[in-house]
């Protein structure tokens, strides 16, 4: 078996492979296009102590990276670095991502485990780390010097992502056991919530896989820690940009090369559609399927190009509130992406059907309940909107009560709720790390005492979790 420089592990949810962060796929490329050999692997077990365990034997790393970019994981990943060095207190543990930088100070002192965060974009600090495995000489590092907490300023970040690839001609040089990986559904929600009687998971296609096509974002939605406010204060960012279309291109036919049917696109940080419109263009040559994600309402050019350029397309939009009142509140003062207004959403859903219905493409509808400054009337109308897309559009929902949701609020770490909730009149069940790993923990026997981690002040937890029952069974009768 190989030796090889670096192992990723990117933990499990539950007993289900999740999607591999888009982080270890550049840094992955990055490392590769600079002499390291490393190997992405992707826990799935009850059994993750054996599994890491078995992995370190069979790569022998220097060093074991660990993402802890969604908060999901807080728990996972103190599992998965205990195991590594319990089977070789040698190996370095790395984490990096979101909420390793978040939560950077609480976690060293919650852990001797880990020795290293990298906090911001990992790229050179990593490649650095292997080099001299000393924190102190690179940049973006936390650590812990004879006990006390160290922590570096960031001073690294990417200016550009050119040249750069998250894919690999040998797949199975990139991601370890990837003919197992990419056959089996895997859970695509980067955080799938427990709410008492709901729980999102929805799954992946067989054969999807993500095409990194940039990073940041533009906007300001106040529950997402990935806003414009949160990748200021982790990545020292405030603005997104994309990877050169060539690359990307080269990526998808790698990928398609390696057995990948779908690819999964998750990016739309402006309202401007037209490095889309020539992307869609480049694949269409590949004839593969899609998924796409546009964070704003596409256009009936986008739409009409995105059906004209895949072998099928499934596409998800996120109006998170059928409330045409809410919506525009919430963007007047800056915490929603752009506004439109219910008509032309309607719109938009009309034309995907036009395309779409003969094709059994589909569509995904995401709405929220308990947003800040949402009224029993506001939620009436989300799911009145709901209601009628079900019932006008039923080609596009083979599984409406999958494909139509409205999910519970819940807290993300260093989104501007999460940073101000006095401002938004709510206010946090939950702070520390401690409190997440501990949620985290719970979520595996079922007993979460706080499913959402947050609440108004004139809506509790238990009333916001009652709208999501509430609308979920609405869309199951109707
Ligand atoms: S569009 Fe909104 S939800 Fe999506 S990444 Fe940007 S801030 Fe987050």
């Amino acid at each position: 078996m190989p030796n090889i420089d670096t192992i990723f592990f990117q933990p499990a949810i539950g007993n289900q492979y999740g999607v591999i962060s888009l982080g270890f796929l550049s840094l992955s490329g990055y490392l590769r296009k600079n002499g390291i050999d490393s190997r992405i692997v992707v826990l799935a077990d009850k059994n993750t102590e054996d599994t890491v365990a078995k992995k370190i034997h069979q790569f022998s790393p220097k060093i074991a990276c660990i993402s802890f970019h969604w908060y999901i994981h807080a728990y996972e990943i103190v599992k998965i670095a205990d195991a590594v060095k319990k089977t070789d207190p040698n190996i370095k543990v790395v984490i990096g991502g979101h909420s390793s930088t978040y939560f950077n100070k609480q976690i060293l002192d919650f852990t001797s485990s880990i020795d290293v965060i990298i906090k911001g974009d990992g790229e050179k600090p990593i490649l650095d780390y292997i080099g001299s495995q000393n924190p102190q000489k690179i940049e973006n590092t936390s650590f812990k010097k004879n006990g006390e907490f160290v922590s570096k300023p960031i001073t690294y970040r990417q200016d550009t992502l050119e040249n750069l690839t998250a894919a690999n001609e040998n797949m199975n040089e990139m991601v370890d056991e990837w003919e197992k990986y990419i056959t089996t559904k895997r859970v695509r929600t980067s955080a799938p919530i427990s709410s008492s009687t709901i729980v999102e998971e929805v799954e992946t296609r067989p054969s999807e896989f993500y095409l990194y096509v940039g990073k940041g974002c533009n906007f300001n939605c106040c529950f997402c820690g990935s806003s414009k406010t949160g990748n200021s204060r982790i990545f020292h960012r405030g603005t997104a940009f994309f990877r050169p279309i060539e690359d990307v291109v080269k990526d998808a036919i790698m990928l398609k090369n390696n057995g990948v049917e779908s690819l999964f696109i998750d990016f739309g940080p402006f309202g401007d559609e037209s490095y889309f419109l020539k992307l869609f263009e480049k694949l269409s040559l590949l004839d593969m399927g899609v998924v796409y994600l546009p964070w704003n309402l596409p256009s009936n050019d986008i739409i009409s190009k995105l059906s004209k350029s895949f072998r099928d397309f499934e596409i998800q939009i996120s109006p998170d509130s059928g409330s045409e009142r809410l919506r525009k509140y919430l963007c007047q003062n800056g915490f929603h992406r752009e506004f439109y207004s219910n008509k032309l959403l309607e719109k938009s859903v009309e034309k995907i059907a036009e395309v779409g219905s003969s094709r059994g493409s589909q569509l995904f509808l995401w709405f929220m309940c308990g947003l800040p400054f949402e009224s029993e009337k506001d939620y009436q109308e989300t799911l009145k909107l709901s209601i009628s897309m079900k019932k006008r559009y039923s080609p596009l929902f083979k599984s409406s009560q999958d494909q139509i949701n409205c999910v519970p609020l819940r807290l993300t770490p260093e989104s501007p709720i999460d940073l101000w909730p006095e401002k938004f009149n709510m206010r946090k069940l939950r702070s520390t790390f401690k409190d997440y790993y501990e949620y985290c923990q719970d979520l595996i026997t079922g007993k979460i005492e706080h499913p959402l981690g947050l609440e108004r002040n004139d809506l509790s937890e238990v009333d916001v979790i009652k709208r999501a029952v509430h609308y979920k069974e609405s869309i199951l009768s109707a």
